[in-house]
């Protein structure tokens, strides 16, 4: 199975790119389920695919993800109310991030975890953009697929019992000094969970990735858009870790190379 597997993919990559990208276009359409659900605690899988204005239920071919918002050209086919375009860029994203996770880690089980890792980002960076709140159930899916990926691919269990431990222990105690001030709660559970996931190094390479993109870009916010102080700090954790995911063993490589060769 692996053999032929890997046949298939040094023939032709751009099969697996392109199911790459509808898998995750697929699982891009779920993830709308859960931003626009868990929110409102809502069932993820119960309740039926309905229009957010009128109620109305969607048949299949409003279902299709990405051509179903052009097809509908936007507007629901019950009320025309105007159906917005984050679901189109979300299950757009998710497919383009899934293709890059293939690209960068090429195909291992590992892929997959990433995989399904950058789409709980993904969910995540979004609800705390909207709402300023990181949904907890994702973080207990981190935390499942860390628990997954520990048994098949760690580096080392130092690093991957030292990961949520010590992201644990930091915030808490970065929480209790500030008086709850500098981080939600929210943020210190999600590191913690992705210290399992990431392992120690890479935890720590992906809070730091987070803080330099939240500062620059909050800053440049503050300038041109004239936003508030307050910043959704989900988001820049989000990309930091996923950057990490992707790239934190390269990265750290290289700074180490840079910096302690002479
Ligand atoms: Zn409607």
């Amino acid at each position: 199975m692996k053999e032929a597997l890997n046949l298939i993919n040094e023939s032709s990559p751009a099969v697996f790119y392109i199911m790459a990208l509808l898998f995750g276009i697929a699982v891009g359409s779920f993830l709308n389920v859960c931003i626009y659900r868990i929110p409102k605690k809502e069932s993820i899988v119960t309740v039926p695919s309905h229009c957010m204005s009128c109620g109305k239920k969607l048949h299949w071919y409003e279902l299709i993800p990405v051509f179903s918002y052009l097809f509908l050209r936007g507007k629901c086919s019950g009320c025309k109310a105007k159906i917005s375009p984050q679901y189109c860029i979300v299950e757009l994203a998710n497919g383009l991030l899934w293709a890059l996770v293939f690209f960068v880690k090429g195909l291992q089980v590992d892929t997959i975890l990433i995989q399904l890792l950058i789409s709980a980002l993904l969910v995540i960076a979004v609800i705390d953009a909207r709402t300023k709140e990181i949904p907890f159930p994702i973080v207990i899916f981190i935390a499942v697929l860390g628990g997954i990926r520990v048994i098949f691919h760690h580096e080392s269990w130092l690093d991957v019992i030292l990961g949520p431990v010590v992201m644990a222990v930091l915030f808490l105690a970065l929480i209790f000094f500030s008086n709850g001030r500098a981080m939600g709660g929210g943020d210190y559970k999600l590191c913690t969970a992705m210290g399992l996931f990431l392992g120690l190094k890479l935890c720590f390479l992906g809070l730091v990735i987070g803080c330099i993109l939240g500062s620059i870009i909050h800053v440049a916010r503050m300038i041109i858009k004239h936003v508030g102080r307050e910043l959704a700090f989900g988001p820049y954790l989000a990309a930091g870790f996923a950057i990490s995911a992707l790239w934190g063993a390269d990265i750290w490589g290289w700074y180490i190379s840079k910096f302690f060769s002479f």
